[in-house]
């Protein structure tokens, strides 16, 4: 149970003063459901409004605050309503119109009285050859009320003012506990960093723009706690882990020499490496936890199988779970071969399969007939149960997050996991996403590899691209055409897969097939085998086909918008091309502004037509991609920090992951005083689980 002193912090946000159901529903889309939500959304900017010209020299467009007298209401004639209602003020130096839309008569009499003195705060707008201020931020009297001379800003959502918002994070913010210190003394001497609840009420109340820079004090404490309780979590699990048995799982070789033997290749030297490295680990006592990275293509589906094979030679089962049916399908059809023809016997064992066939594959896994097993998570559902599972390979591509991994792991009893991931992720990265877990990397490719030619293009070459589309398929080649949208969207002027699928349509008519997110799975799964098959030339489709589809025969991948998508995902997609004998190609289209494309977007282009290293193209996005991009990382499964910027703050995540080091040595269990500090730090970041699993284990 979350600890009494932060229930105030998680309480819903229709709590707050002046926040009714649809302006909480809107807080919940911009920031959370909780208060705690709201007060860790950093504000985006600020608008200073100590800017104090006269109004002569006022310059139009800045946000100024101006000391002026009302001369002059003129409401708009009564038959034309639609007319702004103006009133005429002025200083020493010149006048200003306030114009109001829809306004009220009466109220805006009240508050800017004829002859009365005003200090007005808004933007200056020129209109012809007068300055006017269109529904001013402030109107106060000089010397009684006061204009904050810098407010935040929040990022905003139709429905929502900036008012309704910062008055709803000033009435969260009186509700903030005082909460023990979680920090070392000496970090908070070193550092001179605020408490948390002083960090947390300067986040919004900049001073200046300075205060929103990633190493002002504030923002570097609130980073520093956010990534220690990634990193703390990570720990706990890491050392919870290392104290539970695990069990030596070795073998006399035989299977795997067989295997090696049968196959039309020799394994490159990192497979080998990673080999020696998981065998190493399984042989161990202890339980390996091991994170196997390669990009598409390097050959990890090879390390699983002998990994497999491993296990079955040590007298136990191996069971390997994939993200989707299609490449469970996938990995059966790749496995099952080569294992029966070593004399051992492979299940598929997928959520569809009912009735009979399932009773029957169960029933094998369970008495043990049943060596190797391949499925979707359906593999643990409860009916499911093994006669010894010695290894568990995860697929994981980057489907599964760190709390599915844990539950896996739970049910696996103390089976050895292998998680396998094509997501190459840069150090920094792979700290805070795999910090539970030893890391493995593929980086060098199966030799005799086909490099995919990379070209960008403007959109505007549209039909050049076309034109090459119908070359391949008349090669008998297959395309994929991957856009960023499902369906148009009225407010983002991007191709969608359905607009783009019926122009396609036009020229290629039966050719072209569809696949989408918002799909059922068995759909998305016919349409993509019907692709494989070879039954459908083009497939138009979101990034759903990033993870794992394999068809040798597609040599073209298109990507419209390809501005829009990460790196790492740009690289991800173009792995589905390149799988066969003949050469292949990327096209990257993108629409460039009337700017032109910018700087950073041509440099991360330049990177994926420079290089097909997946880790390469990692470390360089991360490097390039600026704060507030999240894009890439949003769809990665990586952790989504809301202060810490891992692009600014990699030092702090070093110095988080030391911390978290030294508390699990001075207390595991987090039972002095500051490890009681410490869980008040993991609920409030959302890591539950470790502290459930705390007083659990
Ligand atoms: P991944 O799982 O990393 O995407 P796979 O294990 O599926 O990669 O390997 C991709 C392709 O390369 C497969 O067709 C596989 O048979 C082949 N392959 C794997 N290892 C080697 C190797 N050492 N030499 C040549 N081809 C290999
Ligand atoms: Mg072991």
């Amino acid at each position: 149970m979350r600890p009494s002193i932060l229930n105030p912090l998680f309480a819903d946000v229709s709590t707050l003063k002046g926040v009714g159901p649809k302006i909480a529903a809107l807080l919940t889309k911009l920031a959370g459901p909780r208060l705690v939500d709201l007060i860790l959304t950093p504000p985006s900017g600020i608008i200073d409004r100590s800017y104090r010209p006269k109004l002569a020299d006022a310059e139009p467009g800045r946000v100024a605050t101006v000391e002026v007298v009302v001369d002059r209401h003129t409401p708009p004639p009564a038959a034309k309503r639609n007319l702004p209602y103006k009133v005429l003020c002025s200083d020493s130096t010149g006048y200003v119109n306030l114009v109001f839309f829809h306004a009220k008569a009466e109220w805006l009499k009240k508050q800017l009285p004829e002859g009365k003195a005003r200090l007005i705060s808004g933007r200056i707008e020129e209109y012809g050859s007068e300055r006017q201020i269109t529904h001013p931020d402030f109107m106060a009297t000089p010397g009684e009320n006061s204009i904050p001379l810098v407010e935040p800003v929040y990022p905003l959502t139709a429905g929502l003012s900036a008012a309704v918002y910062r008055r709803a994070i000033a009435d969260a913010l009186t509700k903030l506990p005082t909460l023990p210190e979680w920090l070392y003394a000496d970090e908070l001497s070193s550092t001179g960093w605020p408490s948390w609840r002083d960090a947390v009420t300067s986040l919004h109340h900049p001073e200046s723009s300075l205060d929103l820079n990633t190493d002002s004090q504030h923002r570097q404490r609130l980073a520093f706690d956010e990534l220690l309780s990634n990193q703390l979590a990570l720990a706990l699990i890491r050392h919870r882990r290392q104290k539970m048995a695990g069990r030596p799982l070795n073998g006399d070789d035989g299977l795997i020499r067989a295997a090696e033997a049968a196959l039309p290749f020799r394994l490159t030297g990192d497979q080998q490496h990673v080999l020696a490295e998981i065998f190493a680990d399984m042989s161990s006592a202890n339980r390996m936890v091991r994170l196997v990275q390669g990009d598409v293509g390097s050959g990890k589906t090879m390390v699983a199988l002998l990994a497999m094979l491993r296990a079955v030679e040590a007298g136990t089962q191996a069971a390997l779970m994939a993200p989707t049916e299609i490449l469970a399908q996938q990995h059966y059809e790749t496995i099952a071969p080569i294992a029966e023809s070593l004399g051992l016997t492979t299940a598929l064992l997928l959520g569809r399969d009912k009735g009979p066939a399932r009773t029957a594959t169960r029933s094998g896994v369970e008495k043990g007939y049943v060596h190797l097993v391949i499925g979707t998570h359906a593999l643990f559902s409860g009916d499911v149960q093994f006669a010894d599972l010695g290894l568990v390979v995860v697929d994981e591509q980057h489907r599964f997050g760190v709390s599915q991994r844990l539950s896996l792991q739970d049910k696996g009893r103390r089976a050895d996991v292998l998680v396998m991931t094509a997501t190459p992720i840069p150090r920094t990265l792979a700290l805070t996403t795999y910090g539970d877990m030893e890391v493995s990397q593929i980086r060098e490719k199966p030799p005799g590899r086909k490099p995919v030619t990379t070209r960008a293009l403007p959109s505007q070459r549209l039909p050049d691209v076309v034109e090459a589309v119908a070359r391949a398929i008349d090669r008998g080649d297959q395309v994929y055409w991957v856009c960023p949208l499902v369906a148009d969207a009225e407010m983002l002027d991007l191709v969608s897969v359905e607009t783009r699928a019926s122009s396609l349509e036009d020229r290629f008519g039966d050719d072209v097939s569809v696949v989408h997110g918002q799909m059922k799975a068995e759909e998305k799964d016919a349409v993509i085998e019907a692709f494989s098959r070879g039954e459908k030339k083009i497939l138009v489709a979101t990034t759903v086909i990033e993870v794992g589809v394999n068809t040798p025969n597609a040599t073209v991948m298109v990507i419209e918008h390809a501005e829009r998508f990460g790196l790492a995902q740009l690289h991800q997609l173009r792995g589905r091309v390149g799988r066969g004998e003949k050469p292949s190609n990327c096209l990257l289209l993108y629409s460039a502004g009337d700017g032109g494309l910018g700087k950073t977007a041509k440099a991360r282009l330049n990177i994926l037509r420079e290089t097909e290293d997946g880790f390469r193209i990692a470390e360089e996005d991360l490097a390039l991609r600026g704060p507030g991009d999240a894009l890439g990382t949003a769809q990665s499964g990586l952790p989504d920090f809301r202060i810490a910027d891992l692009s600014q703050h990699g030092t702090l995540l070093e110095r988080a992951s030391e911390t978290a080091r030294r508390v699990v040595a001075d207390d595991p269990d987090l039972e002095t005083e500051k490890g009681a500090a410490l869980r008040l730090l993991l609920y409030l970041y959302g890591q539950d689980d470790a502290v459930k699993r705390l007083r659990a284990g």
